[in-house]
């Protein structure tokens, strides 16, 4: 049995979101509000609608990030990183060619795409079926912060991708437009150091988890044994956590509950795939990528 974990690597833990919007769009504030509305993340992308913004503008963010959402009157795309040339002729119109080809330009030019808010279902939302004709994407935004609980919370379709064989890696992010919408769900990043490569090199790799307030502070393996260590501090460690191993179609592999600062589960081979949910009382949460289990 092999078990490629994305972690399994030196780095620093950054901190960012790579959706979020401008008054160049349909947010609220100058693009100097919103970098001091985050200014101490780590890394910030702008990705207004159908535009890539320019980030000249005062900031104290230490990496920031052209972006732009393809927003189609149906699903929406996140590329970060996209080069100029897209813009040529640009049209939002969704197929998947037209789609595709912007992915593809995208990644070419080094940087990341990402099928954002799947389960938008009073609107922009993926359907399943769409998201396997589209490849090569880096990943899909498991936790989007501008809706609610009913929506904008995508681990079903997640794990069918993963399921169906797709490496996808899971993303949360604000797609914050007004206050009250920062900071609620962002990306730690074990990168290199905080230049643009190193972290999108990290985000390639599945080196990330996603976070609303909670966290891990390694995730190792060992032969076929799987150790997560939360988060753990003297006030911490005091309080109850929810631990939920999930492994393909979504199948709950093993929890773990109470004043558990680390589980360890031991792979059988037939998982597919191994995530973990982290909760801590109060709900705030951290959400790993899956470490792939290869049976020999
Ligand atoms: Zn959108
Ligand atoms: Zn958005």
């Amino acid at each position: 049995m092999r078990i490629d974990n994305p972690y399994d690597k030196q780095g620093t833990w950054l901190r960012g979101s790579f959706h979020n919007h401008t008054n160049n769009s349909d947010g609220w504030f100058s693009l100097e509000t919103v970098y001091n509305m985050y200014a101490d993340y780590d890394f910030l992308a702008i990705s207004d609608h159908d535009k890539i913004t320019n980030l000249e503008a005062i900031c104290r963010i230490p990496t920031v990030f052209e972006a732009i959402e393809v927003s189609s009157t149906k699903p929406h795309m996140l590329l970060v990183k996209p080069p100029y040339s897209i813009m040529e002729g640009y049209s939002n119109e969704f197929t998947i060619a037209n789609y595709q080809q912007f992915a593809d330009a995208t990644l070419d030019h080094g940087g990341i795409c990402v099928l954002v808010h799947p389960n938008r279902y009073f609107s922009n939302f993926w359907t399943i079926e769409d998201m396997l004709q589209m490849e090569r994407y880096t990943g899909v935004e498991i936790y989007n912060g501008d809706g609610n609980i009913e929506y904008d919370i995508a681990f079903d379709k997640w794990d069918s991708l993963l399921s169906a064989g797709r490496t996808v890696w899971g993303f949360g992010n604000d797609d914050s437009h007004v206050y009250g919408q920062e900071k609620q769900a962002w990306n730690m990043v074990l990168a290199a150091d905080h230049a643009q490569e190193a972290i999108l090199d990290a985000i390639r790799g599945g080196s990330f988890y996603v976070s609303t307030g909670y966290g891990f502070d390694a995730i190792r393996c060992e032969g076929s044994k799987i150790t997560i260590d939360l988060r753990s501090n003297a006030l911490l460690d005091k309080m109850y956590k929810y631990v939920t191993l999930f492994g393909k179609d979504g199948r709950v592999l093993h929890e773990a509950t109470g004043r558990v600062k680390q589980v360890v589960y031991e792979c059988q081979g037939d998982e597919g795939y191994v995530r973990v949910s982290a909760y801590i009382e109060g709900g705030y949460a951290a959400f790993s990528q899956p470490l792939f289990i290869m049976k020999d």
